[in-house]
């Protein structure tokens, strides 16, 4: 449970949003998914009873009609092409990456473009032409390419730097402590991280906040949290948690 402590930091924040008639706009995406499983029923069942869209970032290589057939009927789940097969073609002490390094371009970009038609036609109705990469890590050169291969959005990690050829839709607060207990972070530290990115955006910044979940790993810390986040900014009037789609679209028309 996040205890009002945690909360009362996130609230001060949000209040100073509603004051001034600001709506803070956030959205969720999830990464890894293949297949139908528990974790990932926990998943869609708390989004959808909190009206939250998620974005569902779908390895190409290893998916397949069990888990379209599962998704079918969820509206509220946008589905994103994750790299391809999630495969580390980095050496021993380089940062984990699919998507880059040693391999030519268009061994990738075939591989990518494979991966965007599969899951465009496992999923007419919740496509998102929204490439995640893998370890939220891409080569600057490929990204170009992007937009000829069907791509209209990337979504990586961190706030946006630069100009980009297609819409840029981050996450920002990654539930998971990869390096240290592999479970659920700390709710005061993930709240603290919340509250500063809002604190970013109120000064001008116009961009959404995401946060990151992994449905497959998430232990009872991460589940709690989301449960708690969700309890405590779904119904706020400053928050607005938006679907990718949706933010996509608001770049797209903006420019
Ligand atoms: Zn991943």
């Amino acid at each position: 449970m996040i205890d009002s402590t945690i909360r009362e930091p996130l609230y001060r924040e949000l209040d100073r949003w509603h004051d001034a008639g600001r709506m803070a706009r956030l959205w969720l995406r999830d990464d890894d998914a293949v297949e139908p499983t528990a974790a990932l029923e926990r998943l869609l069942s708390e989004t959808k009873s909190y009206g939250i869209p998620v974005t569902l970032a779908v390895i190409p290589a290893s998916t397949g009609e069990a888990l379209a057939a599962r998704l079918a009927d969820e509206v509220h789940v946008g589905v994103a092409v994750h790299g391809w097969a999630h495969h580390n073609y980095a050496g021993p002490h380089e940062k984990k990456q699919e998507l880059g390094g040693a391999r030519p371009e268009e061994a990738i970009l075939g591989e990518l473009y494979e991966g965007f038609l599969k899951l465009k036609g496992l999923y007419p109705s919740h496509f998102l032409a929204m490439l995640v990469p893998p370890w939220n890590r891409i080569d600057n050169g490929l990204i170009r390419k992007l937009p000829a291969l069907g791509f209209e959005s990337l979504s990586t990690y961190g706030r946006i730097r630069g100009e980009s050829p297609l819409a840029i839709v981050n996450s920002h607060v990654d539930l998971m402590d990869w390096h240290g207990t592999r479970g659920g972070r700390p709710a005061a530290d993930l709240i603290g991280e919340v509250v500063a990115e809002l604190q970013d955006r109120f000064n001008g910044r116009n961009e959404p906040i995401g946060i990151l979940g992994h449905h497959l790993v998430h232990d009872a810390a991460a589940w709690d949290f989301l449960a708690e986040f969700f309890e405590a900014t779904s119904g706020h009037p400053a928050v607005e948690w938006a679907s990718a789609a949706a933010l996509v679209q608001d770049q797209i028309s903006r420019t």
